[in-house]
């Protein structure tokens, strides 16, 4: 019976001749099959990755060198390029597109040798926090049923959670790949702006979006980032740096790492009781081995999320003009009407609920009159944020908060409270305004049975320190851990 702990050892048994990766794709593709509840995949690649693990099995057996991810199967969210596949962006307007290339990150997993199983359901448009705005239904989370898998990348992070994937790639615009995780018992991995090229990834809000990763381990997450990172022509905000060799991160200490944490992220009124003192026997455990961890002051706590919805309304509302019903996706069948009423007729029926309501609130922020009140200032906002991660850092490697400040809720809980909803982005919208890689690990456990995680971040291009150290933290299992 096929089993999955870790790349490093699903390639030692397909060495070994233990297991093939046609079984694999037979494992998997039947573990998607037991559990059509979830609604995790909005379509299963099943032929074709059946297809390719022959194929990637005769060359093994060939003598062929292996490549980094040879076999790995991987899921993709559906607002990812895949040539020659659809993608939906998980919404009705693109219900019907076909992928005309691939993602540079698609291309990078395939000339390592990776397996795409299928994609992935999410919030229409990546818009969302409990991966309820799917314009194709819910997505569940495995443990629990009845509560969300959190979002938007909710069913790149369910895969990973119920075992039907090994790894996923999810995008992440203020928290999409880090809170689902933290929901699901995780992890999730948002790398520094720029550090993967988003030619070929769906645009919500350009300045801010990355694709990112989900997996059941630091290392398997660290060798993904390793392949799909890197310079790209297609995407001039990509970082040139080379890619350091994320892959052989190890658990073992390297260096003395100095950690801080915002003071008023822990005293926050909104944050649960159990997840406050989780992440505080966490600072006092590490105190005690020796380990700096310092308090902070952060008195902008309360202005991220506004100014996080500001200017990503913003954005999308600019980068959703695309959708017009002329040049992509649906088009209204109603007849004889103007050019005017035919972008308006599409867009309303393409459309869902909270991305329109997000284009409007995008369009009225950037409107002459309100132009400087609203956007001006929260980009002003964003460059104190900016300065402020930079002096964080000036002092000191890590700075680790919770991921959100409650546990996965219920389905239909807080999906007519808009502003509840954006709160639960508290902390893990900072990271994206000012561009930072940060990562969830599923350290904890609710006392209602649902895991939470550990947010870390580090300074711009220091994925090494943040990987490391999260290694480091997994491997150690502090005494409130889940596995
Ligand atoms: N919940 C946030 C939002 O709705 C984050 C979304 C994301 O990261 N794609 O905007």
């Amino acid at each position: 019976m096929f089993r999955y702990s870790s790349i490093k050892d699903y390639h030692n048994a397909l060495q070994n001749g233990q297991t093939t990766c046609v079984e694999a794709v037979h494992f998997y593709v039947d573990a998607i099959a037991a559990r059509p509840g979830l609604n995790a995949f909005l379509e299963v690649f099943a032929q074709e990755a059946l297809a390719k693990a022959a194929e990637l099995d005769a060359h093994r057996a060939g003598g062929a060198k292996m490549g980094k991810l040879h076999g790995v199967i991987v899921g993709i969210k559906d607002v990812i390029c895949y040539k020659g596949h659809a993608v939906s962006a998980g919404s009705k307007i693109l219900e019907n597109f076909t992928s005309v290339y691939n993602a540079t990150a698609v291309d990078k997993l395939l000339e390592e040798e990776a397996i795409i199983i299928g994609r992935q359901n999410c919030d229409e448009f990546a818009m969302g926090s409990s991966s309820e705005n799917s314009a194709f239904g819910p997505v569940k989370n495995a443990l629990d049923e009845s509560r969300v898998p959190g979002g938007s990348s909710g069913g790149s992070a369910v895969s990973v959670q119920a075992g039907l994937a090994m790894v996923s790639l999810g995008s992440d615009t203020g928290g999409s790949v880090r809170q689902p995780a933290d929901f699901c018992g995780v992890v999730g991995l948002k790398p520094s702006y720029g550090r993967i090229s988003r030619y070929g990834l769906i645009a919500y809000a350009s300045s801010f979006d990355q694709i990112g990763i989900f997996a059941q381990s630091v290392e398997d997450a660290a060798l993904v980032l390793e392949v799909i990172a890197g310079k790209d022509n297609f995407d001039s905000t990509v970082s040139q740096q080379d890619v350091p060799a994320f892959g052989t991160i190890s658990q073992t200490p390297s260096k003395t790492y100095k950690i801080a944490y915002f003071k008023q992220a822990l005293e926050h009124l909104g944050l649960d009781p159990e997840i406050r003192t989780a992440v505080q026997g966490l600072i006092d455990q590490l105190r005690s081995q020796g380990i700096q961890v310092d308090p902070i002051e952060f008195n902008l706590l309360d202005q991220v999320v506004p100014t996080y919805y500001v200017l990503t309304t913003a954005e999308a509302s600019s980068n959703l003009s695309r959708f017009d019903g002329v040049r992509y996706g649906h088009r209204t069948s109603i007849a004889n009407i103007d050019l005017n009423q035919l972008y308006k007729a599409s867009r309303t029926e393409g459309f869902g609920k909270e991305v329109q309501r997000r284009i409007l609130l995008g369009t009225f922020v950037l409107s002459s009159g309100y132009f400087d009140a609203y956007f001006t200032k929260a980009q002003q906002v964003r460059r104190i944020l900016w300065n402020k991660a930079n002096e964080v850092f000036s002092g000191y490697d890590l700075l680790i908060s919770p991921t959100v400040p409650a546990p996965a809720f219920k389905l239909g809980e807080k999906s007519e409270d808009q502003v509840a909803m954006f709160l639960a982005d508290i902390y893990t919208v900072f990271a994206n305004l000012v561009g930072i890689p940060a990562i969830s690990i599923p350290l904890f456990q609710h006392s209602n049975g649902m895991p939470f995680g550990l947010q870390l971040m580090s300074s711009h291009f220091k994925e090494t320190d943040l990987l490391q150290f999260s290694a480091q933290l997994m491997a150690a299992k502090p005494s409130q851990s889940v596995k």
